[in-house]
């Protein structure tokens, strides 16, 4: 199989050790050749420095590494000075999105919705940046419906999104159903799929009920199964998600989106095995 486009994502690291051991990790991903590298970008203002710190430290080494931006609760100047900070260091691309806001936070903000975002972006910095946006094949938690979401994506695309990358997920079905129907909206924009590969029960667990990702019961129920055993889990997690990856780049996904959770193993060994 020839090398599909794949990226992997890291959040900032909080402490001197988070980042002492995210450079070891990305060491060993830089090895898998990646498309780039994605640093996110936390609600609320809370990493703002610590993404483009991450950032332009993987850029210091030689990395493509691209930042996410969030709206949510952020004023136009302060987005704009965000994108001139990007500009300055010749970032020619990032993941545009709405954000959550903690709790406790009132709505507030320039921007309601990422559309807006991406729409302020190409208005303020034209063609400079290469623009990703999220995407959701089981449907954002608070969209109105599944159609609407779709009609959500489809005007992120036309706020002038270069491509999409979506939640994780564990039904192919659920993508490719999606795909095929942003097609019939004439979304043309490259798809690329998310990937959670799958090393711990109760944080898988906590993850998906926040951002609605469905679980299969057959995966839920074998997981559940081998209580404290870890290298069951991974183990079983390896097969699951290596064979979603199969079937997605089979069915003409053109790439796969690694959510590495700053850890190496798990994405290497499911990269290993579809190479
Ligand atoms: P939007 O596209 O704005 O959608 C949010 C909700 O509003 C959806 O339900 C949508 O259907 C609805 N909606 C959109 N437009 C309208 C409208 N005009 N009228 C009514 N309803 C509307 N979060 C972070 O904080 N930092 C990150 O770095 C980060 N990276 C991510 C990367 C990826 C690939 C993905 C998939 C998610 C990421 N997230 C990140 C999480 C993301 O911020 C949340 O999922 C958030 O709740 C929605 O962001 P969005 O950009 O998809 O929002």
């Amino acid at each position: 199989m020839s090398q599909p486009n794949f990226s992997i994502e890291f959040f900032p690291p909080k402490t001197p050790e988070g980042a002492e051991k995210l450079r070891a990790t990305r060491t060993k991903l830089a090895a898998l050749n990646p498309t780039y590298f994605s640093v996110t970008f936390g609600a609320g203002g809370t990493t703002q420095q610590g993404t483009l710190d991450t950032v332009l430290e993987m850029r210091a080494e030689g990395l493509d590494a691209a930042p996410h931006l969030s709206c949510v609760g952020g004023s136009a100047e302060s987005i704009r000075a965000i994108l001139q900070q990007y500009k300055d260091n010749d970032i020619r691309r990032l993941v545009a999105l709405r954000g959550d806001l903690p709790s406790g936070y009132g709505a507030g903000g320039a921007f309601r919705y990422a559309n807006e975002l991406v729409e302020f972006i190409r208005k303020e910095t034209g063609d400079w940046f290469r623009i990703d946006v999220a995407a959701y094949p089981e449907m954002h938690p608070q969209a109105r419906s599944p159609q609407d979401d779709l009609a959500n994506f489809a005007r992120k695309v036309a706020a002038g999104a270069d491509g999409a990358i979506t939640q994780y997920f564990y039904s192919a079905d659920a993508y490719f159903q999606f795909v095929e129907q942003a097609h019939k909206l004439n979304i043309d924009v490259p798809i690329v799929a998310g990937i959670m590969p799958i090393t711990n029960y109760t944080q898988l667990m906590r993850f998906s009920e926040m951002c609605g990702a469905e679980i299969p019961r057959w995966v839920r129920l074998k997981l559940a199964s081998y209580g404290d055993d870890s290298a069951s889990i991974k183990a079983f997690g390896l097969d699951v998600v290596t064979q979603l990856c199969e079937k997605l780049l089979a069915g003409g996904a053109p790439g796969l989106h690694f959510y590495s959770m700053n850890q190496a193993a798990a994405t290497t060994a499911i990269w290993q095995r579809l190479v």
